[in-house]
């Protein structure tokens, strides 16, 4: 048996809403040509469903690996 480590999200303690930004810090990694998250804060954390500042609870995952291949949710897009 493989143990999948669990994964886990940030949601907002008041709504419960995943639509959460943390505050954090970025720095330019000239290589990529692009901002990468250095550091992240769990104060300070701003949600977008209550509009304002929260702090963040972190939840379990619960996400079923895929172990047969349904072609039921086949969303391409079609130019
Ligand atoms: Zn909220």
């Amino acid at each position: 048996m493989c143990e999948a480590k669990a994964k886990e999200k940030p949601v907002c303690r008041r709504c419960k809403s995943s639509d959460v930004m943390a505050d954090a810090y970025a720095e330019w990694n000239v290589e990529a040509q692009r901002w990468e998250v250095a550091n992240t804060f769990d104060k300070g954390a701003f949600c977008n469903r209550c509009d304002g500042e929260t702090t963040l609870d972190w939840v379990p995952v619960d996400t079923p690996e895929p172990d047969d291949d349904d072609e039921t949710e086949t969303e391409g897009e079609v130019p």
